[in-house]
């Protein structure tokens, strides 16, 4: 190439078309010259700045190197390029990098001259670079890159850490070294994905460390391109994710524990398969407590890694987790029992256990089982601590942290939530199934009681608190004129239309005065003989009501039960005796009265011409004709009293003189007995002389005959304040309980062991009872078998 000379005019050229600033500066600084790029650079105009001082276009902390290159320009040598700030129209800044030299006019140095280029953009460029590799260097994530097939290119600072790889170690190298062996394939694919333009975030992946180990990684995974655009190579991006694999795994297992806690209510099968996940994920043994009824915990469970070591698990856990002592720090499991809260062991070292275990045999035990790490926490339920769940790690590099320990409470808290559900559906279970058998029987006994009481022949009512008919069998709807019960609960008092009710001496009875409504308003036991006459046919018929208050199981009054016994056939039977024995009496009466005297006669006759004899034959038959008579005298006695027509004649008297002369003429026909009177009372009663006497002389001649074996009667009044006790005492046969009860019933005879009984009737004391009653007065006996009896006649006195 033929060289061109340049001429004035074709510099001049070149220096306006320049797209870096051209300039000239005289010796002392001032701007000589500038091109048009000048103005395009910073803005201002060339002409505002010919003539003016350069330095004040310069950023103050460039200054000096300023004056520095104009120095050296001046001496005349160039120096490097440099650069400066300079300060644009705008009052922002521009980097310019400088080359200047001495500006030299005929051998003679004039000034500087120099050219500037604009590098503000690619100097931002070059800071932010800076600013990414530091960031890169420093940051806490690895940040890895590599070529499209692996070759490592890049490796900062926090993948040295992460890996165990230094920079210099794996750069160069490929990135499979990081992949594990199952995982082989893995760049193959990622770099189809990434040569598609498409970065990967969030990729979760295992790397191998340097020693081996895995680690789960998080990974973001973009392309790098080149400056055209072209991909050349991958970043990655990882950041180290076990933590999180940890509770996600936490979570997964957790919901796989609820499937499995609530999968049956059989909570000790499930507790049982509880311990059983939780190795080997989360511990190379665990066991599980469960508080017995007593409170100690028992184990239910022990799974391990290696199954031969489940009996040796068993063993020391029986020790050491069962122990009774439960102040012993050592006792873990008896400890989260008692406390509730949860044990870490972070870290079991030789020197832990051999301060907690006494005995060699059992250290050996624990070194042999690899004891590392150990977490013991409650299964909690709202009822308090139920068990408790202990995993333990035997491997040196999972020692149990705090995370562990959270996680494992929240297990315990679900379990004890299922054992807890479990228990609660068990118990409605059986309450259920218990009500229903309740129930059953109930409707059972009901069904039978409903048929039994519609089928009885009694009647029977029942009446609510209030007194109010709420139930009656078919026996009383029919006998009191109702078509069935149904109508007789709709119109329960209907019958009075029809019946006339009455009690046994003929007073007529009102609705309240039955013995039904009677036992709801005074609340006890009613037993009375009523008779009912039908007033349109004028029926007379005869019951005895017996009616009792119903009680509750809580002691409640409901209400009360009658039942109506139709005895009118008894009653006609003893009306038909009663009327027979008034007529076989009178009709005895006669024929004895004349042979009684027909007896006197002869006797009279014996007697005048003494044949003793004779005389005393004829005595004996008048003595048993006086028991005749007064054989006859009782039965006809009992007919009056039955058809109320014995008179009573009332009159004030002396007790004490009527019961002495009573005693004295008994004393006379009795040489048996002596009858012994105790007396001083002088009080005085309204009574039937007669009457009075028949009952003293019934029951003295009574305590005579049934003491065959004795010679004694007492007799005695004794003043019981406004009443007075005639009491007469004896020391024969006497009576047991069942039969001082029916003594007073009309011809009760007690029969003695042979079957024999005493010559009687059974009706003396019957008759005294009534005529007691008729008095106000009332008479009982007191007695035992074999040891005689005290019978007490109580009449009011006159004070
Ligand atoms: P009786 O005329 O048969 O004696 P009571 O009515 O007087 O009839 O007595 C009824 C029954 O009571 C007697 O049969 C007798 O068994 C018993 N009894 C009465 N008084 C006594 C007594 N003092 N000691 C033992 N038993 C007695």
């Amino acid at each position: 190439m033929k060289s061109q000379s340049v001429n004035g005019e074709r510099y001049k050229s070149i220096v306006q078309l320049a797209p870096g600033i051209v300039y000239t500066l005289s010796k002392d600084g001032a701007i000589t010259f500038l091109n048009p790029s000048f103005e395009r650079i910073t803005g201002w105009k060339v002409k505002d700045w010919i003539g003016k001082n350069f330095a004040t276009l310069i950023h103050p902390d460039d200054l000096e190197l300023a004056a520095q290159t104009v120095k050296q320009t001046l001496k005349g040598e160039r120096p490097e390029t440099f650069e400066l700030r300079i300060k644009t129209k705008k009052g922002t800044y521009k980097t310019l990098e400088f080359s200047s030299g001495p500006d030299i006019i005929n051998g003679e140095i004039v000034g500087k001259i120099g050219v500037a280029r604009d590098i503000t953009e690619f100097k931002s460029e070059r800071n932010t670079n800076l600013h990414y590799a530091n960031l890169i260097k420093s940051a806490d994530s690895a940040i890895m890159s590599r070529s499209l097939g692996g070759t490592i290119t890049s490796w900062n600072k926090a993948a040295e850490e992460l890996f165990g790889y230094s920079a210099k170690e794996v750069i160069g190298k490929n990135f499979k070294l990081l992949i594990p062996v199952e995982n082989s394939g893995e760049i193959e694919k990622i770099d189809k994905f990434i040569r598609r333009g498409r970065p990967l975030s969030d990729y979760e992946t295992v790397r191998v460390k340097k020693d081996g180990t895995r680690i789960p990684v998080l990974a973001k995974i973009s392309p790098i391109y080149d400056e055209e655009g072209k991909i050349v190579g991958v970043s990655l991006f990882d950041r180290d994710n076990t933590v999180m694999k940890k509770e996600e795994m936490a979570d997964k297992f957790l919901t796989r524990a609820t499937k499995v806690l609530s999968s049956s209510l059989d909570y000790s099968y499930t507790l049982r398969r509880l311990a059983t996940i939780l190795v080997p994920k989360l511990a190379d043994w665990s066991s599980v407590h469960i508080v017995s009824d007593e409170g100690t915990p028992v184990q239910l469970a022990v799974a391990h890694t290696d199954p031969k070591k489940v009996e040796w698990a068993k063993k020391l856990q029986k020790k050491y987790g069962e122990h009774r002592n439960i102040d012993d720090p050592n006792n873990g499991v008896t400890r989260v029992v008692r406390t509730g809260k949860s044990v870490l062991y972070r870290e079991v070292t030789d020197e832990m256990i051999n301060q907690a275990v006494q005995k060699k045999e059992d250290r050996e035990l624990i070194k042999k089982l690899k004891l590392r790490s150990v977490v013991m926490v409650p299964l909690l339920s709202r009822a308090g601590v139920l068990g408790v769940i202990t995993l333990v790690s035997t491997d040196p590099a999972r020692l149990y942290d705090e995370r562990d320990l959270k996680f494992a409470e929240e297990l315990g808290r679900l379990a004890g939530q299922a054992i807890e559900n479990a228990r609660l559906y068990l118990e409605a279970q059986n309450e259920i199934k218990k009500r229903a058998k309740i129930q059953e029987e109930l409707s059972d006994s009901r069904e039978r009681l409903s048929v039994i009481l519609a089928n009885v022949a009694d009647g029977i009512s029942v009446y609510d608190e209030h007194a109010n008919v709420v139930f009656v069998n078919h026996a009383v709807a029919t006998a009191s004129a109702y078509k069935d019960p149904g109508s007789m609960l709709k119109r329960p008092v209907k019958w009075q239309e029809t019946f006339e009710v009455m009690d046994e001496s003929g007073k007529t009875l009102s609705v309240k005065d039955l013995p039904g409504r009677r036992a709801v308003f005074e609340r006890r036991e009613i037993d009375e003989t009523v008779k009912s006459i039908n007033k349109k046919t004028g029926e007379e018929k005869w019951a005895n009501i017996k009616a009792r208050p119903i009680i509750d199981a809580e002691g409640n009054f409901r209400g009360a039960v009658s039942i109506t016994h139709d005895i009118t056939e008894i009653k006609e039977l003893e009306r038909k005796k009663d009327d027979f024995m008034s007529v076989a009496s009178h009709e005895l009466k006669t024929p004895v009265t004349s042979i009684k005297g027909y007896v006197h006669l002869l006797k009279m006759y014996h007697e005048k011409y003494e044949n003793n004899s004779s005389y005393n034959f004829l005595s004996k038959i008048d003595h048993q004709l006086n028991k005749l008579t007064e054989l006859i005298e009782d039965l006809l006695n009992l007919s009056r009293s039955k058809s109320g027509k014995l008179d009573y004649n009332m009159s004030e008297i002396e007790i004490s003189k009527l019961v002495k002369e009573v005693v004295d003429d008994m004393q006379v026909v009795n040489s048996t007995h002596k009858i012994k009177l105790i007396n001083g009372v002088k009080k005085k009663v309204v009574a039937d002389p007669e009457r009075i006497s028949q009952v003293i002389i019934n029951l003295l001649s009574n305590a005579i005959k049934y003491s065959p074996n004795s010679n004694k009667v007492v007799v005695g009044i004794k003043d019981a304040g406004n009443k007075l006790d005639i009491f007469v005492r004896d020391y024969g046969i006497g009576l047991d309980r069942e039969e001082r009860d029916k003594i007073f019933d009309r011809f009760y005879r007690v029969k003695d062991q042979t079957g024999r009984t005493y010559p009687g009737l059974g009706i003396g004391l019957y008759l005294s009872a009534q005529i007691a009653a008729r008095h106000n007065g009332k008479i009982w006996v007191e007695s035992k078998k074999g040891r005689g009896s005290l019978f007490h006649f109580e009449l009011p006195a006159i004070n």
